[in-house]
């Protein structure tokens, strides 16, 4: 694109007068407003002329870089190929057009959708029942969070207020737990990377509400101690939170609701086709065991003979004021156009290929991890399962970093992983192919890998200039977190 044009905002091209429509001419008169309803001073609005308007939006646009552009081996994000044919049926009428408010009689389509995707889910994770409400994964966990403390506050077991948390876990984990109002306790990891159970064990007692875990956890790695953690837990009346946000890996193989997880929450925009970042629309379902049930969130869809009913928020009101049922945690069902997309993609995969989605991001996943294992530190050498973690280039000698690595991928057309997370190790590096890459571009993602390490011996100061390809160069991270422009000056 003209980098002349690049990084100005559209007010930059604005002249008084110009216009990129005109309306018809009206035949009903002239309406005037109340002159309580008028602004007193003109918006200040750009005034440019159409083709401006497409073309600064248009090259904007081509700054942004998504799995349909490239390969973005974004770990713990799973950032896979969402198929098309997902998008046609969100976008069908039928159901882009509905109001949430339309009677029940009319939307039985629409709640059919959200029962079966209810049941889909708790058959794929093993859990006996399902809301849809959550928008977002920490949605899901803020969810997951209230259902157990609702539990535990209506058997009158007041004192439970910790949560377990492994140090491997992803931020919205502890964040989640601060904001149900619990308190966050940290469990070591051992040096295999897996929760320490010797850790765990003084940690336990009448006070814990739950653990929160993932499995794979967020190296990638089985916690296998996981029937000997479950008990642990339940023994000292806890509850087994499952963040199931990346559930690749055990899709159709094996369910958190057999290794003893009572609540579960699901990132269908990142497991189950829905393309994400950037903000946009998500859906964090949370899964339950039957004793905890009641405590889900309505509006909830139930099934009544053959026709599809909701239930609504609960309006008790108990002789002390205080009802434990969660009731709304969002408007209405949730986002469920993300939803409609979960579940054409369970049904066109089917129980048949689901099985497939595990084992390909696996495989994919230790095929990059055995093919740099002689240019990038391997600090877990264990068969990983859909991500895995690498602690900077090998060769330390070069002072090379991850950031300059991962600058330098982006001159090469690839997104970079996620670096400094998790914080066990101070050049992390976490890889996830995930399943929908073919052998092709996972190979020449490891080409350009082995590139990158070769230059990092012979020509390091490329690295640390990297970018070089991309519209601007490297930014500095520290000034824009800490006096970043958000406004708009015009200086003219
Ligand atoms: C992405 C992710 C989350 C948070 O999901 P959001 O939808 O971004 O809120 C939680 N846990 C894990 C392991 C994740 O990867």
């Amino acid at each position: 694109m003209n980098s002349k044009l690049y990084g100005k905002l559209i007010f930059e091209f604005s002249h008084p007068g110009r216009k990129a429509y005109s309306l018809p001419k009206n035949d009903f008169g002239r309406h005037e407003f109340p002159e309580s309803m008028k602004r007193r001073n003109d918006a200040e609005l750009p005034e440019c002329d159409e083709l401006t308007v497409v073309r600064h939006y248009t090259n904007h646009s081509g700054n942004n870089f998504g799995v349909d552009n490239g390969f973005y081996p974004l770990g713990s994000c799973t950032m896979k190929y969402n198929p098309i044919i997902d998008e046609e049926i969100a976008a069908l009428p039928a159901f882009s057009n509905l109001h949430p408010m339309q009677p029940e009689q009319t939307v039985q389509g629409a709640l059919e959708v959200e029962y079966n995707l209810q049941q889909a889910l708790s058959t794929i994770t093993g859990m006996d029942d399902f809301t849809l409400n959550p928008y977002a994964g920490a949605h899901g966990e803020l969810t997951g969070l209230m259902i157990i403390r609702s539990y535990h506050e209506s058997r009158g077991d007041i004192k439970r207020k910790k949560v377990i948390v492994p140090d491997s876990a992803h931020g919205t984990n502890p964040a989640s737990a601060a904001v149900c109002g619990l308190e966050v306790v940290e469990v070591k990891s051992t040096a295999d990377g897996l929760v320490d159970v010797d850790h765990l064990k003084p940690l336990l007692g009448d006070d814990i509400a739950a653990i929160m875990l993932t499995n794979p956890n967020t190296l990638g790695l089985f916690e296998k101690d996981i029937p000997e953690i479950a008990n642990l837990i339940h023994s000292c009346g806890g509850l087994l939170y499952y963040d199931g946000a990346n559930l690749n890996p055990l899709l159709g193989i094996s369910r958190p609701g057999d290794m003893g997880f009572d609540v579960v929450h699901l990132n269908l925009h990142k497991t189950f086709s829905t393309p994400h970042g950037g903000g946009g629309p998500g859906s964090g379902p949370v899964g339950v065991k039957e004793h905890l049930r009641e405590f889900l969130p309505k509006p909830h869809v139930v099934k009544d003979g053959n026709r599809f009913t909701v239930e609504s928020p609960c309006c008790c009101r108990k002789s002390d004021g205080y009802c434990f049922k969660n009731n709304r945690i969002s408007t209405y069902l949730g986002n469920f156009l993300v939803n409609l997309r979960a579940y054409a993609y369970i049904l066109s995969l089917g129980k048949e290929n689901i099985k497939n989605v595990g084992p390909l991001a696996t495989l994919n996943a230790n095929y990059i991890k055995e093919s740099l294992r002689n240019d990038y530190e391997l600090p877990i050498d264990l068969v990983c399962k859909h991500e895995f973690v690498f602690n900077g280039l090998k060769d330390k000698s070069t002072g090379v970093t991850t950031m300059d690595v991962a600058k330098r991928l982006l001159d090469y057309g690839f997104h970079a992983p996620t670096i400094y997370f998790p914080l066990l190790f101070s050049e992390a590096m976490m890889i996830e192919p995930t399943e929908t890459e073919s052998k092709d571009s996972i190979d020449q993602f490891i080409e350009v890998m082995r590139v990158i390490a070769k230059e990092a011996r012979e020509t390091p100061q490329l690295l640390k200039d990297a970018p070089v390809n991309t519209p601007i160069g490297r930014v500095d991270d520290v000034l824009a977190a800490k006096q970043s422009i958000l406004v708009y000056k015009d200086d003219k």
